[in-house]
Order: C-alpha cells, then structure tokens, then sequence
C-alpha cells in the first residue's frame, strides 16, 4: 500500500477523509441536528431546547510559544476560542470539560496560572468547568477544551443557511491577531538571538510591544463575541449563515460558501483593518489587508443577513457589511480598492496545521 503524507492532502483534506469514516456513526441519529462540518455539534435535548458541543486542541509550539505566551492569557485563550465557536452557532456556552497533558518540567504554579486565566474567561462568559483530564505529556504542552452550549432551535446558525443576495457582514476589525503574532514573533527571535550571544536582554523592543498593546492583545487574549451573540437575541436577529474567523476571513468565507452552496462578493474597500495592523504593517513593510483577508484566530464573527433585515444592525457599529453572497458558481470575488477584480478561489490560503495551501 502506498502512504500519502497529510501534507498532500493537508487538514481539511484530512477531516474530509476522517468524516467519511465517521459518517454511518451519524446514519440512526435523528436527534442529531448538524454532524462534522460546522462550527459546532447540533443535538436535541427534548422541549424544544438544543445544545451545540464543540472542541479545540491547543498545542505546543504549533498554536503557541511559552516564550512569548504567558499561561494566564494561554488559559483564557483556550476557552474564548470555544465560547467563540459555540457564538458561531448564535448560542450561548454552558459547561466546559478540560484536558491537558503536561511536560514534567512544568512546575505547579505555572498550571495554577494556566487554569487561573481558564477560571477568569469562564466566569466572565458564565461557562461552568466541569471536569476533564489530566496525563503527563513527553513534548510539550497540550491543552484541550471540549464545551457546550444551548440555544433556542429557533435561533440557531448554521455555515449553510447563506442565500444569494445575503448581505455578508463582520464584527469588529481584522488584522489584528497576525500583527500581534508578528512582534510577538520578531520579539522571540531577538530574545533567542540575544541568549545566544550571551547578551543581556534588551527592553527596548518591550517598549514597542507596549506599543502595540492592542494588536498583540488580539493575538494573546482574544475575546469571543458574546456580545454580539447577546444582540442578536435581545433584537430577535438570526443571521441565514454565520462562521467564526478562526482560519482566516477569506478561507472561512469560504466555507459558508461550500456548506451553502453559493458564491460571494467581497469589496476590499469595506474590510474593517485595526488601525494598530496598519501601523505594524507599515513598520514591516507588510500588507495590513492580507493580513485581514488571510489572518487566521480572529474570532471575529462573520454572517449573512437577508437585505430586508438591514436596518436590523444599521445602527450597531461594530458590524461592516463587507459584501453580498452571489449565486453558486460564481465563485469568491474580491473587488480591491481600484476596482478590479479577481477570484479567491482556490487561493483563500487560510492557516493549515499540515502546511497545505
Ligand atoms: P473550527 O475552526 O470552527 O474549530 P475546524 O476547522 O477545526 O472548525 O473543524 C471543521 C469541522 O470538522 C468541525 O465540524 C469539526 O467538528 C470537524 N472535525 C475536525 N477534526 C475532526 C476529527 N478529528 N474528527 C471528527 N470531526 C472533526
Ligand atoms: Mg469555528
């Protein structure tokens, strides 16, 4: 039998594969809502209710660095990330199990610190931990964050509810979590560079960090839009599509677009970019707006809405519209701020555990 290494087919490829191994486990499940393939788990619980589940793993060296992260922010991090894909499905978090598998040389107060943060973000989104797992780890720290959440069926999103013509809207602005990611990056070579010359650490690039603060803010602690989730309810809003941006504005654009089985127009000109992203990017010679299109952990929340229902988020501030989702077949265009036009399909890039593009 000849192996294929996952770099071929990369994670999505790797998901498709898996799901398909999954699938008759689904076959005799009617209570079952929504399966593989959306932000997160659908299932009846009886009188109407649902609960959605979701899960994230956070791993070592491939979704963080010790060296520029500190455990409090880790810990948060590790539920907002959660809470953002139980949002993703317009409901609210409820109970979140927790395992990790930690390296031995990692003392207790570091843990401590870990579920410090965890605690933290838990209480202010009201999500209970209610229990978990814990092993020793031979590389690196591990951390993963299963969590539920309920909603009214009424008020439930899927990935696949887009319809052409829907407007295509997103909270807050973007670019932020790569820009921080990038100092925070620079940051760490520089240290590592000065360890190596036996030179004593200079603070002036903290300075600049501090500077910064919003940007690295986004990549370090970033907020699920609870908030927004709490909107839609008080004002009886249900987006026809939603997807929180963990992989990147235009890949998980992307995926509304195949779940829903429809196209999408984005207009440059209209992307919200942190202004802290812009200043960075200048700084770097960098590309603020690729970051925003192709800058994963986000957490952003991004939507369709029905033309009609406009007025419904015209006056909250915090939504952009950015564009308008078109008819099957005619793919993800991208309109830049001169007017042209080109389609992102099949070049959305987006973040890839696997390294595929
Ligand atoms: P998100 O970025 O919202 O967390 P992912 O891209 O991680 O979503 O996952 C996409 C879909 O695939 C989700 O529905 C998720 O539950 C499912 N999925 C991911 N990995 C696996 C796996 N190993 N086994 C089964 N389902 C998976
Ligand atoms: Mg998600």
């Amino acid at each position: 039998m000849a192996y294929k290494s996952i770099s071929e087919i990369g994670e999505f490829g790797l998901i498709e594969r898996l799901s398909k191994i999954a699938a008759p486990t689904m076959a005799n499940t009617p209570a079952l809502l929504e399966g593989i393939g959306d932000d997160c788990a659908v299932y009846r619980t009886g009188g109407g209710s649902v609960q959605v589940a979701t899960t994230d793993l956070l791993v070592e060296q491939v979704h963080f660095d010790l060296l520029t992260t500190p455990m409090h922010h880790l810990g948060s991090k590790s539920i907002s990330v959660n809470v953002s894909d139980v949002c993703a499905m317009n409901a609210l978090p409820e109970y979140a199990l927790i395992s990790i598998a930690v390296p031995k040389n990692i003392p207790v107060e570091m843990v401590e610190q870990l579920y410090q943060g965890m605690a933290h973000a838990a209480s202010r989104y009201g999500v209970a931990i209610a229990g978990g797992d814990t092993s020793s780890s031979p590389s690196g720290l591990m951390i993963s964050v299963t969590m539920t959440g309920k909603a009214d069926e009424r008020m439930l999103t899927y990935r696949k509810g887009a319809r052409p013509g829907d407007l295509l809207c997103v909270s807050g602005s973007l670019g932020g979590s790569a820009a921080g990611l990038k100092l925070l990056m620079r940051e760490r070579d520089f240290m590592l560079e000065q360890l190596r010359d036996n030179q004593p650490y200079d603070r002036e690039l903290m300075a600049e960090l501090r500077e910064y603060s919003e940007a690295i803010r986004c990549h370090l602690l970033p907020e699920a839009r609870i908030d927004l989730v709490r909107f839609f309810h008080e004002n009886g809003i249900v987006p026809t599509a939603m997807i929180d941006i963990s992989d990147g504005l235009a890949s998980d654009l992307g995926h509304i677009c195949r779940r829903s089985n429809v196209g999408a127009h984005l207009e440059e000109g209209k992307i919200p970019v942190l202004s802290e992203a812009r200043a960075v990017a200048d700084e770097m010679q960098d590309d603020a707006l690729s970051w925003a299109l192709s800058g994963g952990e986000e957490y952003q929340l991004l939507f369709t809405l029905p033309k009609e229902r406009y007025d419904d988020i015209a006056g909250n501030r915090d939504i952009s519209v950015i564009g308008e989702i078109l008819p099957a077949g005619e793919g993800l265009l991208l309109t830049d701020i001169f007017g042209m036009t080109i389609d992102l399909e099949g070049t959305a890039g987006g973040y890839d555990h696997f390294g595929k593009e």
